[in-house]
């Protein structure tokens, strides 16, 4: 017979692990399947930037709601996220002045600590970065960036502690549906009946909505990082950046900087495939980025490089809410931006299962629904798009 939950997630990242907690938080005993281990996907890859600069207002509003998560996380969830304030600055070209500051404003108007700041404070806060390209630029002093693993793990634990459970090592083979209702999954360790199924199963997403009969343009995208050792005499920190005009970001970590590209993400490959090394002539574009924008770290050298897979849809925005058979829901598709927005995307699909509609941040222009009915998400004042 099978095993009875209140509502099967499947997949244990961040997202799982998030909507987890905030289902248990409401009395709620979800069951969180997953095929490897906690964090094995994108999760355990991610750069971990937290920033609310975005070019779109839902994602800022998530990533500030999120942003209150971070920096109290002890009170919040227990345990620990990793959190660093280092402060984060947004540098573009002069071609993109106008939608800087436009998006300045809307970040302002939602509440979130950001502020234009000229190229002569930029070279102030960080002396190391070479600004002569650098007219103005958008600050943030509370960002920083967290541990996914610790974060996610913190999450998943304090689910447990109220009632929630996770299997793992199991991959989901079978979403059972009966008179267009989900009735629960199969798996390699049996099954699990539930009314309700959530598909945060990130790069994998596609390939689980295939299971439950669902069509939707959910693709793969690679990423690599590099994580460098900063030489000596370069201090001891530096403000975490995207770096626009070298389509590049970058942030500390310890004595290393870890650096990711913009461009060259490839779409469409197997989330099985190597991750463990970075793909050819990465690290070399990614060593001549970083030291047009900080010309001492010639003088550094190479730690390691690595890659991860997520989910992107067409529009690079997430696919979230219920779709296709009753009781099916999906929070995916995060396309390579989806740590910093975890915690309160999880509080919303939480009140959007429970409750009809989320509250939180009104994420409903996220439905999977706006692509059959040609309305994908359009940035207000986009500087171009993130992956390319
Ligand atoms: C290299 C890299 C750097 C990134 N940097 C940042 C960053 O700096 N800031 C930011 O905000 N975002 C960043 N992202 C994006 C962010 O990490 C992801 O959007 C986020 O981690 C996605 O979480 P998730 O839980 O949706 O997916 P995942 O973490 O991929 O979790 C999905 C899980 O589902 C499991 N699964 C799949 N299929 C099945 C199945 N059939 N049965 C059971 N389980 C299954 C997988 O094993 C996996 O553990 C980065 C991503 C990458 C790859």
């Amino acid at each position: 017979m099978a095993t009875t939950a209140d509502i099967v997630i499947i997949g244990g990242g961040v997202h799982g692990a998030s909507l987890a907690f905030h289902l248990a938080q409401r009395g709620l005993a979800p069951l969180v399947i997953e095929k490897s281990f906690l964090g094995a996907g994108a999760t355990g890859r991610s750069s971990g930037l937290v920033r609310m600069h975005y070019d779109q207002r839902t994602n800022s509003e998530l990533a500030w709601a999120s942003f209150q998560y971070f920096r109290d996380w002890k009170a919040r969830v227990g345990g620990h996220c990793g959190f660093v304030r280092t402060g984060f600055l947004q540098l573009v070209g002069a071609e993109h002045m106008d939608a800087l500051r436009a998006n300045v404003e809307m970040h302002q108007a939602i509440g979130i600590p950001s502020l234009l700041i000229s190229g002569d404070d930029v070279r102030r806060l960080a002396p190391s970065f070479s600004t002569d390209d650098i007219v103005w630029a958008a600050y943030e002093p509370e960002s920083g960036y967290a541990d996914p693993a610790s974060a996610t793990n913190a999450l998943m634990t304090a689910a447990r502690q109220n009632g929630a459970r996770l299997v793992q090592g199991a991959p989901v083979t079978g979403i059972q549906i009966q008179g267009g209702k989900v009735k629960g999954v199969e798996t390699s360790e049996g099954a699990f009946s539930a009314p309700i199924v959530v598909n945060a199963a990130g790069a994998w997403a596609g390939r689980v909505n295939a299971l439950a009969g669902v069509d939707l343009p959910l693709d793969t995208w690679r990423h690599d990082t590099m994580f460098v050792v900063r030489p000596d005499g370069m201090g001891h920190t530096h403000p975490a950046a995207i770096d626009d005009p070298h389509e590049m970001y970058f942030r500390p970590e310890g004595e290393l900087t870890l650096v990711g590209l913009e461009d060259s993400n490839p779409t469409g490959e197997s989330p099985e495939s190597d991750t463990d090394h970075a793909k050819p002539g990465f690290v070399e574009r990614a060593i001549e980025r970083i030291c047009l924008r900080i010309p001492a770290m010639e003088g550094g050298s190479l730690h390691s490089a690595h890659g991860g897979y997520d989910g992107i849809t067409p529009d690079q925005y997430p696919m979230l809410g219920p779709y296709g058979p009753d009781g099916y829901f999906l929070e995916c598709g995060f396309s390579g931006t989806g740590f910093k927005t975890a915690p309160a995307v999880g509080a919303c699909m939480a009140e959007w299962i429970l409750d009809g509609a989320p509250k939180t941040v009104d994420i409903t222009g996220f439905s999977p629904m706006r692509f059959e009915e040609g309305r994908p998400v359009v940035r207000e004042h986009p500087y171009q798009q993130i992956w390319h």
